[in-house]
């Protein structure tokens, strides 16, 4: 039996981390929504132990190093499993980007290979032994809005959701290393957003006040190394977005609109500055 997995990306609404723990780990306090930009991943078991990852990007190594392989591993590793899997990634998703692509891949492989090894593991027990891979690993398991505190393994889904919005996303043409960032965070001087606000926001529906409580810490960090990135987000807000925010580490920047029109004019003018740029809803 062969599994199609939909690996979705995901943004952050807000990003904030608001100390570290004394292992070095930044705790987090996000909140996330997936995207229709997505990954397909097609699971197979095999007869063997041997994974075998495969995908049509270039960009990606296909051995340990894949974070779908590893999710195949650890589960592999932890229920004694004697079959094997192959996976194939159709790649959609820009890698280091700061939209979750490979933590999404990893989520599906481990949705897949539950189901086709019978391993049968709550949705929550999943995602929290996914942490092992990386983490928004344990987001990317339920893929849907939710509040992510902890080291990435509290996943509140959010209820009632987000309204369904359309969000114009654009990639600088740089590639931004996680670690890299994270190693620079300095705690002192960290300007925090307002997750309580974007929570509020999304609970009771108020469209102005998501827009008002966007925002994402690490920005300041990840601009500084990246100017680019400044420089997308003041066309984005001169094209007419009224907030525009770095999703993770970046380098992508996104906006938020209710209304198709508005989002479709920012898409139209971002595009012929940044060549990767989309438009697309939340899920
Ligand atoms: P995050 O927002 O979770 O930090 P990201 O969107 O910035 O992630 P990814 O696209 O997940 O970045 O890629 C980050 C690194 O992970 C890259 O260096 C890439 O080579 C590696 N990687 C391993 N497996 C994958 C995969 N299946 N898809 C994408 N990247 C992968």
């Amino acid at each position: 039996m062969i599994i199609v997995e939909k690996a979705a990306a995901k943004v952050n609404l807000g990003l904030d981390t608001p100390f570290r723990h004394a292992d070095g780990q930044p705790e987090w306090n996000m909140v996330m929504t997936s995207i229709d930009l997505a990954d397909y991943v097609e699971v197979r078991s095999t007869g063997t132990r041997q994974i075998v990852v495969s995908s049509n990007s270039g960009f990606l190594p296909n051995d340990q190093r894949n974070l779908a392989f590893q999710a195949a591993s650890l589960l592999q590793r932890t229920f004694k499993i004697n079959h094997g899997a192959h996976i194939k990634i159709q790649k959609k998703i820009p890698v280091a980007a700061g939209l979750g692509g490979g933590s999404s891949d990893a989520a599906a492989v481990l949705r897949a290979l539950n189901r086709l090894w019978d391993i049968q593991l709550p949705i929550a027990e999943l995602a929290k032994l996914s942490l092992k891979v990386d983490s928004d690993v344990p987001y990317c398991v339920y893929s849907k809005t939710a509040h992510v505190t902890g080291l990435g393994e509290q996943v509140d889904v959010l209820e009632p959701a987000l309204k369904p919005v359309w969000i114009v996303l654009a990639k600088p043409n740089v590639s931004v290393s996680t670690p890299s960032i994270l190693r620079q965070i300095n705690y002192d001087g960290l300007a925090h957003p307002d997750i309580n606000g974007v929570l509020d926001a999304i609970a009771t529906g108020d469209h102005h006040q998501l827009l008002a409580s966007m925002g994402n810490a690490l920005e300041p960090i990840s601009v500084h190394r990246y100017p680019e990135i400044q420089q997308i987000k003041e066309r984005m807000q001169g094209y007419g977005a009224e907030t525009a925010v770095m999703s993770g580490t970046g380098p992508t920047v996104f906006s938020v609109f209710n209304k198709e029109s508005r989002a479709q004019r920012v898409f139209n003018s971002i595009r012929g500055f940044c060549p990767e740029a989309y438009l697309v809803r939340s899920l």
